[in-house]
């Protein structure tokens, strides 16, 4: 058996493994993906004291760290069931495979991250890192000065939208609804800014360009008819979806499907701890990923310590 068994090989993953196998406990990482939403990223500028790097690269570093140590690495496997061991640690946890394996640890760290909700219309793809981009702490200052939308106006599309603005040229924020979902402040302060633009009852349909983002196609859902807007970027924020149904009924998650964590990275369950973007933890960036993912093995080697059972 594992002493800590970690599922989820992105930078939450990969740091809780590089924390845990320093303390010379037995570790594992079994990963659908090693790397995570690292891999489908092109250009990062936010990994502090790397000035620029690009996703596959930085899998790459992440993974020859793993391997300095004595991780054992299962990957393209796909946890399907988490049964917890019992509070007084008689009974191990087990992590059930969806090859029919089954994994016995003493405690565990779910890092199984997120994905963002696509509009899966045509472009959207095609264009993806190309002008069509999820995530505006990263990729905003790729377009500074240019035209960009931001699809969707909860309130992240309204928080992307103000934080764009001051980046940008101009901001085009299209909501499918007839009214904005935000909070009434983010939407007093939208209204605010001169470079904003508010489009509602807009289904987007399509995301054009040749070799990049030249504009999008929206069908006003008052009138029906289709309407372009020439521009050069465009921000999907319609939700972020945590990588948890498999954990529904075994650890307490938020409405929002994120596994609920205290400061500690501790879950509902003892012995279970959780990282990164698949928790209740704000802002999902590679950094705080990395940080919560070395916090949550130091809490499972202190879970370790102090309880007795082998
Ligand atoms: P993830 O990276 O999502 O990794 C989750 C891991 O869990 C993967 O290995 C996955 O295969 C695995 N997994 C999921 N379900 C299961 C299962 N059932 N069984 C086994 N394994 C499972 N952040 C920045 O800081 N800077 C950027 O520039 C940046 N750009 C981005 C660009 C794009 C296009 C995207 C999508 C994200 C970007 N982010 C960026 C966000 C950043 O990638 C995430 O915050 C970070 O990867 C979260 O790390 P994580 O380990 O929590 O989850």
């Amino acid at each position: 058996a594992f002493d800590v068994l970690i599922v989820g090989g992105g930078p939450a993953g990969a740091a809780a493994a590089i924390y845990a196998a320093r303390k010379g406990i037995r570790t594992g990482i079994v990963a659908e993906r090693f790397g995570g939403q690292v891999m489908d990223t092109l250009a990062i500028e936010n990994f502090i004291s790397v000035k620029e790097t690009e996703g596959p690269k930085l899998v790459m570093a992440l993974e020859e760290h793993v391997k300095q140590y004595e991780v054992d690495i299962m990957n393209l496997q796909r946890a399907a069931k988490l049964v917890p061991g019992s509070a007084d640690g008689a009974t191990l946890a087990e992590v059930h495979l969806e090859n029919g394996a089954a994994l016995k640890a003493r405690t565990v760290i779910l890092a199984t991250g997120a994905r963002w909700r696509e509009m899966n219309v045509p472009g959207e793809q095609a264009f993806r890192g190309k002008g069509v981009a999820y995530c505006p702490h990263c990729d905003g200052p790729l377009f500074k000065g240019k035209r960009v939308a931001v699809i969707g106006g909860g309130n992240s599309g309204v928080e992307a939208a103000i934080d764009l603005a001051g980046i940008v040229g101009h901001v085009t924020l299209l909501e499918f609804a007839d009214e904005l979902r935000a909070d009434a402040v983010l939407q007093k302060k939208l209204h605010s800014l001169a470079n904003v633009t508010v489009i509602k009852s807009a289904q987007t349909t399509e995301v054009t360009g040749t070799e990049k983002v030249n504009g999008l196609v929206y069908t006003d859902r008052r009138t029906g008819e289709s309407q372009r807007i020439e521009l050069e970027g465009v921000f999907v924020q319609i939700g972020l979806l945590p990588n948890t149904d498999f954990l529904k009924g075994a650890v307490e998650l938020s409405r929002f499907g994120e596994i609920v964590v205290d400061p500690k990275c501790q879950t509902s369950v003892p012995g279970v701890f959780a990282a990164g973007d698949c928790t209740t933890v704000p802002y999902k960036q590679i950094v705080i990923a990395m940080g919560e993912g070395s916090k949550a093995a130091l809490s499972a080697f202190d879970h370790l310590i102090r309880s007795s059972a082998p």
